[in-house]
Formats: structure tokens, sequence, C-alpha cells
């Protein structure tokens, strides 16, 4: 039986005051001068914000009462509700967030020994329309601001115990972070900056769907954020199939736009490969991809499929597992095997979606 949802009917209260989150340090000085404020008062309030764990204005205890009541005035500072916190045997917990902007994303946090991972979103929905993900079902809905980004990263801060960090970051929750590169850098700068997260680029991956002309204009923004590319299929025919856009692009463009990103980082890149069971897991297809990457010395990341409800895919045999592997290291290829974690809770590669559909 299908249970009738709740109807709504009060209208949500639109908060006019500005989102602190939008922000940059350069921004908050800024702001500081023109309330007639000294400019490192914008270092106090990141203080607090990034270091301290504040969710308020209020507890800033070294800004002037004054102040405080000012910057509460004129800004909040989390926005965005979450809608369902769960947590897995293995110690990932997923949010599900609603924004103050509208719409919902998920986004994770990974524990995995001394490691602290977050996986965060950049769009609702997404407009890949890859055919065995989740996140792009209904398409996309819009993208992220930065403070949305960042906003994540921060409730996933206040989720670990106060003794620890935050270590990694990786851009591979819901949407397709090239489609919404200006503002994925504005997060990720305030997670690199020292007075911000203090995370350096390189524990932070950008995985896409492989957009040449945005891994261009990544490799120009300078900072060697480590890319990661959902290849998913040796050949154009096939990946024509499972990757749509791919149509329009061609894996030999994608791989070119990767050695440009790699010449001009000089980071070690990762390609991501979904294994569908009798989709994209036979000898050949390894074969294939072991042409394409044997010379380029990259990590290919192997994901065995998890599930999502409703989609015809199978997660690929054991057997099938073992043959790709060996195929692929024969060929002198490095490559890894995805760990699966948090697949009880739904929060797995793929397994990300922008609204509570029941399952
Ligand atoms: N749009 C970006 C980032 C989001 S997806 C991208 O395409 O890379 C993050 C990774 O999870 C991608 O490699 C994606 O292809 C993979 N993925 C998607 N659905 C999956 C599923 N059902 N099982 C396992 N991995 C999946």
């Amino acid at each position: 039986m299908v249970q009738a949802l709740p109807v709504v009917s009060a209208t949500p209260e639109v908060d006019q005051r500005g989102r602190l989150l939008e922000l940059d340090r350069e921004a908050l000085r800024q702001w500081f001068v023109e309330q007639g404020q000294p400019a490192f008062r914008a270092d106090q309030v990141r203080k607090w914000l990034f270091q301290r764990r504040a969710s308020e204005f209020a507890q800033m205890t070294d800004l002037p009462k004054a102040v405080r009541d000012k910057l509460t005035e004129s800004f909040t500072i989390f926005s965005a509700r979450i809608v369902a916190h769960q947590k897995s045997q293995d110690g990932t917990e997923k949010l599900l967030v609603g924004l103050a902007g509208g719409g919902e994303v998920e986004c994770v946090l990974l524990r995995d020994g001394s490691r602290r991972s977050i996986c965060v979103s950049s769009q609702v929905g997404c407009a890949m329309g890859c055919v065995f993900c989740a996140s792009g079902l209904d398409g996309v809905e819009r993208n992220l601001s930065g403070g949305e980004i960042l906003e994540q990263m921060l409730l996933l801060q206040h989720c670990l115990e106060a003794d620890q960090r935050l270590s990694h970051i990786v851009m591979m929750g819901m949407g397709e972070p090239l489609a919404n590169l200006p503002n994925v850098l504005m997060a990720l700068g305030q997670a690199r900056a020292d007075d911000g997260l203090g995370i350096s680029p390189r524990r932070i991956t950008i995985s896409t769907v492989g957009l040449p002309p945005a891994i261009d204009r990544l490799g120009e923004h300078g900072v060697a954020y480590n890319l990661a590319v959902s290849l998913h299929a040796p050949n154009d025919a096939l990946r024509n199939q499972l990757v749509p856009v791919n149509d329009k692009i061609g894996i030999s463009s994608l791989l070119a736009a990767a050695d440009r990103y790699f010449h001009t980082s000089g980071r070690r890149l990762t390609f991501e490969y979904v294994l569908l069971g009798g989709v994209n897991d036979s000898a050949e297809c390894a074969d294939q991809l072991a042409t394409l990457l044997r010379h380029r010395g990259v990590l290919l990341n192997v994901i065995p499929y998890n599930p999502v409800a409703g989609l015809p895919y199978k997660t690929p045999s054991g057997h099938s597992i073992r043959r790709f592997r060996e195929i692929l290291e024969g060929a002198g290829v490095n490559l890894q095997f995805r760990q699966r974690k948090g697949s009880e809770i739904d929060a797995a590669c793929g397994q990300l979606r922008r609204n509570r559909v029941s399952s």
C-alpha cells in the first residue's frame, strides 16, 4: 500500500538574511570594514566557524556583543535542514539535507582507519543521465551555490567527535561537479584555506563524467586537485549506452583532456569503472580497457555495481570480477577495487538520490 504523504499547508518562512557561507574571507573582511569594524573580525568569525565548529554567532564570545547581534541580524550560518540522518554499522553516516534554496541532496561521512572522508553533492539531481546511477533518474533541478556545497562539509564535520578532523573530500555525491565548476571551486577554496577546513588539494578529488572544456578550465584554475574520470566503458558504442553524454564527446577527446589535466596538475589521474554484471565486465572489455590505460600510468578504480531499486543492472559475479582484475593486472594497469561502504543505508556510490523515494 502506498502511504499518503502529509499535506504541507504552511508556506515556509523565507529568511531575508544573507548567508554567511556564501562569503569567502575577503568578502567577510570587506563586510566588517563596511560596518566600521576592523577586518580581523572576519578571522575571528572564521575560526569559530571552521575550527571551533560554532553554529551560532552567540557562541563567538570573543566578539563584542553588539557585533554578534549585528551578525545575527544580517546573516544565517546554517540555513539547511537535516531531513534525515542515518548511521551504518561500518561508521558511515549519511545526511539528507533540505536546502534553503530548495530541493534536497545527500552527503556522506566515511570512516576508514584514521581517514575521515566526506562525499559531497554539487547539484540537485543530475543531467548526465548515466543509466545505472540513482542521482540522475529525474534529471537536474539546479546547481548548488558555493555556500550550499560548503554547508554540507560543515554539517558532516559536526558529525565528527571533537578530537577528529576531516581529512579527505570527494566531489562524488549527487550531480556533475564540472557542470557547476565556479561554485564547486568556491567551496573547495574554503575547504583548503588554512583558515578554512585546511584540507590539502592532494586530499580533495573531483569526480567527473568527463566534460573536456570544463576539465581544461579546471586545469587553468591552477590548483592541483585530484581528478577522477568516470569512464565505465572502453569503447564509444558501449559508453554511449551507459553514459549518454558520451555521444557528443567520445572517449578519445575525453582521454586527451584528461592527459592535458595530468600535464598541468602533475597529479596522477584516476579512472572509475562501475562494473555491471553482463554489460561491461567481459574479458573483451577488460582487454580494451587495458589497451586504453596501460601506458597512461593512471589508477583504475573498479566499483562493483551497487544496486539501485528500479534499475535492471546486476552486481557482477565473483568469477567475472576476478577475470576482470587478472586481465588488467596482467597488462600492468594499476587498479584498486573500491570498498563498499554505507550500502546498507544506500550511501554507496550511485545510490544517492534527491528525494526520499521509497525503494
Ligand atoms: N557526476 C560525477 C560524480 C558523481 S558519481 C561522475 O560521474 O563522476 C560518483 C561515482 O559513482 C561515479 O564514478 C559514478 O559513475 C559511480 N556510480 C554511479 N552509480 C553507481 C552505482 N549504482 N554503483 C556503483 N557506482 C556508481
